[in-house]
């Protein structure tokens, strides 16, 4: 189905941006990897589909290395087609104990860095009359956690983004949509229940239990496959005129 498109997922050597890449991917998609840590094993993940795939490692923080990023996708790739907002971080601390630099950083790697690279994606875009913009946000776009000012601040910002730019672009053949995933089992989740465990003196599994069952009534972690899976849908024609959501995948956490 995406035969000839080029996707670039930032964040995409590890989690739920990896998940995503391989969907693309099995679509036929060409795909630019980023993120930090080993990229040889996701590149190689990526071309096991039989796409052409190429890797740049920009620090989502520094609008001159996305820059870079962008221009290095288009002179590999013509342009780029599906562009996925999904590099992020966390920190956990009450507002009064957040250290300022923590702040700055999740703004600008959740939030920031997502209208550096559509400002970048989209003229080419507009150009071809064709173009997908996913963001990923979470269920912290639309609800709030104690302890996560910072994160719930860039992911409200994300959907508020998402809204803006779905507007811009509404008479054309480019959309605009956020995802919001409730708990996904990723690293940036393992370290959430990792500290808990050891907060609170109790077994990894049981601290794992017990995240599930303050906020995700599934009690069921959604997986980088069912993200994937949204993602196709949102890259394909039936979501022509899907335009600005916020769409939870999410185990019923919103709903409550
Ligand atoms: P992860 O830690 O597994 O992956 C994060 C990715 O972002 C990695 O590839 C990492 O290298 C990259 N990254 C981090 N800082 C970067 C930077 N400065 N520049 C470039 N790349 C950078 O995390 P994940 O759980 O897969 O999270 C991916 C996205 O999904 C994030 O935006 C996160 O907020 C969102 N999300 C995650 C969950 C969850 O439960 N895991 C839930 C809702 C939303």
């Amino acid at each position: 189905m995406l035969k000839g498109k080029t996707a670039l997922v930032t964040g995409s050597t590890s989690g739920i941006g990896l998940g995503i890449a391989s969907a693309l991917a099995q679509q036929g998609a060409n795909i630019v990897l980023n993120g930090f840590g080993d990229h040889e094993a996701p590149k190689a993940q990526i071309a096991a589909y039989g796409v052409q795939v190429d890797y740049h490692g920009a620090d989502m923080s520094k609008p001159d290395q996305i820059e870079d990023m962008m221009k290095h996708a288009a002179a590999r790739f013509g342009q780029v087609d599906i562009l996925v907002n999904n590099a992020g971080i966390q920190h956990v601390a009450n507002v009064e104990d957040f250290p300022a630099d923590r702040w700055d950083s999740i703004i600008a790697i959740n939030l920031t860095s997502a209208f550096h690279t559509s400002r970048l994606a989209v003229p080419a875009m507009r150009a071809a009359n064709w173009g997908r913009i996913i963001n990923i946000a979470s269920a912290h776009g639309l609800v709030a956690s104690a302890g996560k000012s910072a994160y719930v601040a860039a992911k409200h910002g994300i959907v508020g983004f998402t809204k803006a730019l779905a507007l811009e672009t509404a008479t054309t053949g480019v959309t605009c949509n956020a995802i919001c995933p409730g708990w996904v089992l990723t690293p940036l989740v393992q370290k959430q229940i990792d500290d808990r465990a050891a907060r609170e003196g109790i077994p990894v599994s049981k601290a794992q239990n017990e995240l599930l069952g303050e906020k995700q009534p599934s009690l069921q972690f959604t997986t980088v496959e069912q993200l994937g899976g949204l993602a196709v849908f949102l890259s394909s024609p039936a979501a022509d005129n899907v335009r600005g959501v916020a769409w939870q995948m999410d185990g019923g956490w919103t709903a409550q």
